[in-house]
């Protein structure tokens, strides 16, 4: 154990000594954070590692930033960027969060795990343990994409699919782990996955073209909004920054937890609702109370946007840019067009997208 860190609630602040197995506060169940003991140096994020050199890794990060000023132009804003997050090993942005979590298994001497996922997370973590040596146990919904399910399937983990919403497949992970005993690396609750999100931070920072005021990202449970707030927040402490990019998250219309919270707005859980923006389609996140704060200490905003804009976002982007994204990814554009209209974003203002996932692992609606 290095002994660098603890994890500490992120609601009652109560400290623990790291665990892999623990995924909620033993005083009040709130989810945990990664609290170091050690200052950041501002150039690389800080990790729980013992050892950074035995990080499992596959080439994950330093994904492309594109900038698209005929978009920029048609919707008034000075420089628009997208980070192309899916040009990952798995074809998504979960890698930077499974090569970290997946690390810490392994040091933790795991060798069996089970995980819920929409699909995108559940794909990155099954390729990460296959090379790392692990067996995954993988709850996604029937429903996810074929391609996710492939990719889960062809990394040699056992892909358990489950009938009905996301929540589901929670609700069925969770059975399982009483049932076999075996550790949860839940995503959306094991402190580690997040502090390998920190590194979007980073790479944004370092881009010497980007001068960013503004991300705008698709939010379900919230890892990679929630890593950047971390790795601005890291670089901050250093002194390499001194103020964070407002950090605005937008969820669909159906399923907001996050930004009907953000807003003040009464919104009802409905466990049977679902939205194109399958990555994102998270009733119950977690992290929901401190994702909030988070946005809120960025002076960055919430945004619920409508389904048929998502897919016309989708088709845009590709034919205009040649850039094939998710129906998730889209999502973040529609709530980009609504905090323009409503003077958030003006038109000196820099912004980047994160280009969360591919559109060639879903099928076209
Ligand atoms: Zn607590």
């Amino acid at each position: 154990m290095s002994g660098n860190y603890v994890l500490t609630c992120t609601s009652c602040q109560h400290r623990h000594e790291p665990s892999i197995s623990l995924l909620a506060c033993d005083k009040c169940a709130a989810p945990l954070t990664v609290t170091y003991t050690e200052s950041p140096d501002g150039r690389s994020p800080r990790l729980p590692l013992g050892d950074p050199d035995a990080l499992t890794t596959l080439g994950e990060g330093g994904t492309p930033l594109v900038e698209l000023p005929h978009l920029a132009a048609e919707l008034g804003v000075k420089r628009l960027w997208v980070k192309l997050e899916f040009l990952a090993p798995t074809g998504s942005f979960k890698d930077r969060g499974s090569a970290v979590l997946i690390s810490m298994a392994k040091e933790h001497g795991v060798t069996d795990f089970i995980e819920d996922s929409s699909g995108n997370a559940g794909a990155s973590l099954s390729a990460y343990a296959a090379t790392a040596g692990l067996n995954a146990h993988v709850f996604a919904p029937a429903s996810a994409g074929q391609g996710k399910k492939d990719q889960i399937r062809v990394f040699g983990a056992e892909l358990h699919e489950i009938d009905g919403p996301r929540q589901a497949s929670t609700d069925a992970a969770v059975a399982f782990v009483e049932e076999r005993g075996l550790p949860w690396l839940s995503h959306n609750l094991s402190p580690y996955f997040m502090e390998g999100m920190k590194a979007f931070a980073y790479e944004v920072r370092t881009s010497a073209a980007v001068n960013v005021d503004h991300i705008v990202f698709p939010v379900g449970n919230g890892s990679l909004i929630g890593g950047a707030f971390k790795g601005y927040s890291e670089m901050r402490e250093s002194g390499v920054i001194h103020a964070l990019p407002k950090l605005h998250a937008v969820q669909a219309s159906a399923i907001q937890p996050i930004v009907a919270l953000l807003n003040g707005d009464a919104w009802t859980p409905d466990t049977s609702a679902t939205s194109v923006a399958s990555g994102i389609s998270v009733t119950r996140p977690p992290r929901l109370n401190e994702i909030v704060e988070f946005v809120r200490c960025s002076y960055g905003s919430g945004v619920a946007v409508g389904e048929d804009e998502i897919l016309a976002w989708q088709r845009r982007l590709a034919s205009t840019s040649g850039i094939f994204a998710e129906a998730t990814s889209a999502a973040a554009f529609v709530g980009l067009e609504a905090l323009i209209a409503n003077g958030v974003i003006g038109a000196g203002d820099e912004v980047l997208i994160p280009l969360t996932g591919s559109g060639l692992k879903e099928p076209l609606p």
